[in-house]
Parts: C-alpha cells; sequence; structure tokens
C-alpha cells in the first residue's frame, strides 16, 4: 500500500483529485489482495509522461488526443470512437465489447474533478484482474471465469467538461483464454445487465405505487375463525372462505404488477378467485421460464402452505421443485385468504392449467388433511407425500423433550427414510413406540395412519427425484425468509419472490457454465463407465453417480444365482457394513434391462450400487440408454419443444390446431429465452424466423397461383 500513495499524492498535488476505490464492483468477491493489485496497476499507469497524458490539464489539448492502446486493435473501433454521456452508458460500452470478445467486466477505480464529486475518469478491468487470496493457480483453473489471473486488460474513460465520455487508454490482451461465442451468454456481467434491467422494472413499478392504508386485520368475523391458532394440524377442517381484508389498493397494486409482469412476459399466467360478491380472495402466478422448467422437471412438484403472513393474515404457499442439478426451481406461488378445501382447489387447478394439465408424478405438501384432500381430488394420479422435513418440524412442537433425545431421533428417522421394507419399517414403529413408551400418544398414532404419505419404504415404485435426500432440503420449509411479516404491501411480496427466483436461476446459470467448460474430474481416471457418466450427467449428479458405483464396485459382495431364462442373470448382493441387508438385482442382457429391490432407479432415476455392480462383473462399460434419465443430463432442457423427438406428439400437433399453436409457442418462447442474452444469438433466430416467413409467403403464394378459379 506504502508504494501507492506517492503517486495518488502526487496525482492530489497537480489538482487532479485522488483516486479512490469504488465500492460497488460487479461481480462481487474482491479480495483484499486483488483490490491492492489493482491500486498499484494503477498506479503505475498515472505515473511519469503517461500521467500526464491521462490528467492533462489543457483542454483543449484533450479533445484531439487518440486513445493508447496497447495489444490488438481487433473489434476495438466502436469502443473507441463511441462517446457516451454517464457512468451506466460507459461501463455498458465496455460489457458489450467485453461480451463480443468473450471475458466478464469489473468495475474500477475512479477519480473525481478537484472538489467535486463529478467524475473525472474511470476505469474497468477484465473480471480476471488482480489475484485472490489464498487461491493457487493451475492449469486446471487458469482459464475458469471465476478464477483471478492478474489480466491487465483494462479500460480508462475520461469526461470532458462538456460530459462526454471517450475512452482515452485501452489494454486489450488478456493473459487468459476468452470464453468461446457459444459461453459467452454466460458471463457473468452480460447477465446481470439483462437481469438489472427486468429489477429495476419492478423496483419502478413498486415504487409508483400507492399503498392504501390497510383495514385493521381480523376485522371481520371470518378473518377471527382462521386466526385462532389451529389446535391440531391434522384435523385442519373448519376454516371457512373469507376475502382478503387486506386494503384494496394492495390489492390494485398486486393486480398492476401481475399485469405488467404480463404485458412483458408473453407466457406469464396468473389467476384470481373471487368470491360470491365478485371480491378477489386468492391468487396464483408464475412466469414464462417457470413454464419451461416445470416442462423440463416437473415430474415432483414441493407445495407448502405453512408460510403466514401475519400483518395481511394470507398464507403464502409456493409451488417449487428441482432441476437438473438438484438445485431448487421455481414453479409458481399463491396468496391465500383461507386454507379451505376449495381454496386449495382452486389453487391446484389453477396450478394445473397454467401448466398445460401434466400432471406431476410426485407431490410433496406438508403435514394438512385440507391439503391432502384437495391433493386427491385435483392430482389423483400423482403420488402424494407429506416432506419429511414437515414431520420433523411437526414433531418438534408434539412431542417436546423427547424429540431433543438423539436415539429417540434416529429411530424416528429411520422410521421416516431408513427402513428398506415394509416389515422392517413396522418392527422398527413398534420398538419405538415400546422404547420410548409411546403407545398412547396421539400425534404418533394420527402419523402412524398416514405412514403411505411419508414412509419411504411404502414409497418405492413412483419417482421423486431424490428430494428428500438432497442435503439442502432442511432448509426447505424455509426458503422463503425473505417473505416475511417484514413485507407491507402485496406486491412487496411478489417482488421478493422474483428476486428469490432470480437468485435461484442464477445458480442455475452457473452450475451450467460449470458443466459445460469441462467435464467433473473422475476418480478413476480411465473407467470407462465414469467417463461415460461424466459426460452425460450434470457435475452433481455424477458425484452421486460415482458415489453409487465406487459402493458397489468396491464394497458390495455378489452371489450369482441361476436363472431360468438364459438371457437374464441374478444377483444378490451384500454392501459390505450394512449388515445382513441382501438386494436382488435382475440383468438382461439382450435389452439392458436392469432392475434391483432397492429400487433407488424407481425413485431416484439413478442406477443404484447393486446394480452397477452387475454392469462391471458383466464387463458392461456404458450406462444402458434405458437408464439415463434426461431430467438429470446435462441436455435435460434442450430439445424438450421441438416435438419431432417424439413421435406421439408430433402427429398430436399435425392433426391438431390447438395442440399445434401450444406446442409451436412454448418452442418459439424457449427458443426467445435462450437467445436474448446475446447479440448474436438474438441475431441467428431472427434469420431464421426470417427465412420462415419467406418459405411461407412462397409457398402461400404458390398455392394462390395454382389454384382453381371460381370467378365467372
Ligand atoms: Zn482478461
Ligand atoms: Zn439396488
Amino acid at each position: 500500500m506504502s508504494h501507492v500513495e506517492p503517486t495518488a499524492v502526487g496525482a492530489d498535488q497537480v489538482g487532479e483529485g485522488a483516486v479512490v476505490p469504488h465500492g460497488d464492483g460487479v461481480g462481487g468477491s474482491g479480495g483484499d489482495v486483488a483490490t491492492a493489485e489493482a491500486q498499484v496497476a494503477v498506479a503505475v499507469s498515472t505515473s511519469g509522461d503517461e500521467r500526464r497524458g491521462d490528467y492533462g490539464d489543457d483542454a483543449e489539448n484533450e479533445e484531439e488526443e487518440a486513445a493508447t492502446v496497447q495489444g490488438s486493435k481487433e473489434g476495438t473501433e466502436e469502443l473507441l470512437r463511441k462517446v457516451v454521456y454517464s457512468e451506466e452508458a460507459a461501463y455498458k460500452l465496455y460489457c458489450d465489447y467485453g461480451h463480443r470478445m468473450g471475458f466478464s467486466i469489473r468495475k474500477g477505480k475512479q477519480s473525481y474533478f478537484t472538489g467535486t464529486k463529478r467524475i473525472r475518469t474511470k476505469d474497468y478491468f477484465c473480471s480476471k484482474e488482480g489475484l485472490k487470496e489464498g487461491e493457487k493457480l493451475t492449469d486446471t483453473n487458469f482459464n475458469d471465469p471465476h478464477t483471478r489471473t492478474n489480466c491487465r486488460a483494462m479500460v480508462r474513460f475520461r469526461v470532458n467538461d462538456q460530459g462526454e465520455w471517450k475512452v482515452i487508454r485501452l489494454v486489450s490482451d488478456h493473459n487468459h483464454n476468452l470464453a468461446r461465442p457459444e459461453e459467452r451468454h454466460l458471463l457473468r456481467s452480460a447477465r446481470s445487465l439483462i437481469a438489472g434491467r427486468s429489477s429495476s422494472v419492478e423496483v419502478m413499478l413498486y415504487e409508483g405505487y400507492q399503498v392504501q392504508p390497510q383495514l385493521p386485520a381480523g376485522s371481520t368475523s371470518a378473518t377471527n375463525n382462521v386466526e385462532n391458532p389451529k389446535q391440531d394440524l391434522l384435523l385442519g377442517y373448519g376454516a371457512t372462505a373469507k376475502t382478503l381484508t387486506v386494503g384494496t389498493g394492495d390489492v390494485q397494486s398486486l393486480v398492476s404488477h401481475l399485469k405488467s409482469r404480463a404485458n412483458e412476459d408473453g407466457m406469464f399466467y396468473w389467476d384470481v378467485q373471487l368470491d360470491r360478491g365478485g371480491r378477489m380472495t386468492n391468487f396464483f402466478w408464475r412466469d414464462g421460464r417457470s413454464r419451461t422448467d416445470y416442462d423440463c422437471f416437473g415430474d415432483v412438484v414441493v407445495f407448502d402452505s405453512t408460510y403466514r403472513l401475519s400483518k395481511q393474515n394470507l398464507i403464502f404457499a409456493p409451488f417449487v421443485g428441482v432441476n437438473h442439478h438438484w438445485q431448487t426451481t421455481m414453479y409458481g406461488c399463491a396468496l391465500l385468504a383461507d386454507e379451505s378445501t376449495s381454496s386449495f382447489v382452486w389453487l391446484f387447478k389453477s396450478f394445473l392449467e397454467s401448466m398445460g394439465n401434466r400432471h406431476p408424478q410426485s407431490i410433496f405438501t406438508n403435514l394438512d388433511q385440507v391439503v391432502s384432500k384437495a391433493v386427491e381430488e385435483v392430482f389423483p394420479s400423482a403420488c402424494h407425500r407429506i416432506a419429511h422435513w414437515h414431520i420433523q418440524k411437526n414433531a418438534q412442537s408434539r412431542l417436546g423433550a423427547l424429540n431433543v433425545s438423539k436415539p429417540f431421533n434416529k429411530m424416528f428417522t429411520k422410521c421416516i427414510q431408513g427402513c428398506d421394507s415394509e416389515t422392517e419399517f413396522e418392527e422398527a414403529w413398534a420398538q419405538m413406540l415400546c422404547e420410548f413408551k409411546l403407545q398412547d400418544n396421539k400425534w404418533l398414532k394420527k402419523l402412524y395412519k398416514l405412514k403411505q404419505k411419508w414412509c419411504s419404504a411404502l414409497n418405492k415404485c413412483t419417482f421423486d427425484g431424490g428430494i428428500e435426500y438432497e442435503p439442502q432440503c432442511d432448509n426447505m420449509s424455509n426458503i422463503f425468509n425473505n417473505v416475511s411479516d417484514k413485507l407491507t404491501s402485496l406486491c412487496a411480496i411478489a417482488v421478493a419472490v422474483d428476486k428469490q427466483t432470480e437468485d435461484w436461476r442464477e445458480k442455475e446459470l452457473d452450475e451450467d457454465a460449470r458443466c459445460l467448460q469441462k467435464p467433473p474430474a473422475c476418480i478413476i481416471k480411465h473407467s470407462d463407465i465414469l467417463n461415460h457418466a461424466a459426460k452425460v450427467y450434470t457435475h452433481r449428479i455424477y458425484k452421486l453417480f460415482e458415489t453409487d458405483f465406487l459402493d458397489g464396485c468396491g464394497a458390495t459382495k455378489f452371489k450369482e444365482l441361476p436363472c431360468q431364462d438364459n438371457n437374464t442373470y441374478q444377483f444378490e448382493m451384500t454392501m459390505q457394513g450394512r449388515g445382513s441387508r441382501v438386494c436382488t438385482v435382475h440383468f438382461n442382457m439382450p435389452t439392458m434391462r436392469l432392475s434391483c429391490s432397492c429400487s433407488k432407479f424407481e425413485t431416484m432415476g439413478l442406477l443404484c450400487p447393486h446394480a452397477l455392480k452387475a454392469l462391471s462383473i458383466k464387463n458392461i462399460c456404458k450406462i444402458p440408454e434405458s437408464c439415463i434419465l434426461k431430467r438429470w443430463t446435462k441436455d435435460a432442457k434442450k430439445w424438450v419443444f421441438n416435438p419431432k423427438q417424439y413421435e406421439s406428439s408430433y402427429q398430436e400437433c399435425m392433426n391438431d390446431e390447438a395442440a399445434y399453436c401450444n406446442y409451436v409457442m412454448r418452442y418459439a418462447y424457449d427458443l426467445v429465452t435462450k437467445s436474448q442474452g446475446q447479440e448474436a444469438l438474438r441475431k441467428v433466430l431472427w434469420e431464421t424466423l426470417e427465412s420462415g416467413e419467406k418459405e411461407l409467403e412462397g409457398y402461400l403464394e404458390n398455392v394462390t397461383q395454382h389454384a382453381p378459379s371460381y370467378a365467372t
């Protein structure tokens, strides 16, 4: 730091203002080392003759000066020529250049006109500028976009007295590889531009609302009914329908918000339920991207109606799921005025309608009889499950001190998700009741009656995405902590949900980028099946696969049993360290059909250690095609809407006009979403549509010319 100061002081003495750090760098995580580095870079470039050039006193000379360019001039023309008039525009200009070239941008230092807050010069750096403290540079991480490599590429803008921003210094060479064209939309600063735009629109809308004073909560008898704390969540009947008691201005602002979202997003969906008096009671909404995500991952839905907004006396109820990286993904959310069956039935129907009536295979909810009833009515074919995190949360209040006891907790958890068979579960349950003298516990009795809905041993036939085994799933019950009582208006709640959703989508993009950059490091370098898995699965799913593979091949004993069918093999597998538990695998060689009594593939869509062991015994070095679930692969979101992929839907589209419209609209929407982040992609789609139109018009003309004429 000390060697920086003399220059800074020097600059001050010349009367050009000191270089000061600027706080809101994009891309975050600027470590101290990186900041110090940057200051050194500035100090060096502002010393000696060059500094005179940068901070030249003579305003007239300044106008004629050409920018100093260090490195290749390729692609720099617009950046050097263009004059902009604000910091944002300057930032955007360099960002645009960066994204064309394939690098991300970080904001740097600025200097001010002496004695003012007016910016005189402003620096922007390549995001790989500086070094991150404690990070070791290796061949593998060097070109990773998040690694700092002390890259010197930068630009400096100077503002003249007329407020014109011009580039006066450009370092265009990088010390690392640049992102390839197909990866460029994933660059961090490219994304923040898009996100920044949409959220600022929301802020504008939000701030523009006039929130009306609210009626005092509980001013109607119906409200009081709901306000009474429920004695028993399992017996949740009795709540009667009521209208929203929040101020009409508040409801109006929510409606305006939803309408404007719908204007921006052609696939946005929202629905409101009116009571007999025509007043709004319940809301549901989701955006276009949620629909696309549901089309890809809608096999499992998690619904939670335990959030309470005490100020508005409302229930906030989100629908979420898991994407191909095993991350949370947003499907939509609701604000409900009460917990009546009719409200939930309305909500679930609205949800289904918004998703093209595609039913999930499994739906996880909280422990609530009213919700259960509505699920059975609206999702008759789905497997209804009560998420274990809700049971465990409930147990805390129901079982008191007992729930803190470690031995009890261990047994309780085993009953919920640690048993392999119904017999094992029944034994464990009986033993738990006996050991802790719980035979008369009413809550456990009721819970037992619902065992079909929460015991994993009893749910081995339906896909559930392994959602209850996801390490973060215990947080599932409070993922919307930001949607809390602190928010004063319904609209603020909607904005908070959008924010949360945006964060998740950002994380998904990060994972997408990680998967695109390089395959995961395989623990065994030359294992064909692991390399195959690394190629098809996303990184996170690959890791699960790898663990199962190691368990199967490194810690499983097998016994081959005779089979009547010559082509089928049967094995009994015993995993070391798991007692005498035996799993039976059947493997049909010609059809590559695999099944195991542990049912991991049925529930999770991934091969279990036992099946992997069987493949290994038979020298199969690839995962059978039928055992790769698309939703876990890197291609999970590709080719989803091209109906030619699936013969049946293609035929449907050809025969039915409405089905055709529906499909093509979603297909087009998906392509628009995928292309919007990057100019080159936008161009590609634009041109494709143009040539499509040309062909269509040409065809129409042709048909008209050759049509028989009926004119007399
Ligand atoms: Zn760079
Ligand atoms: Zn198995």
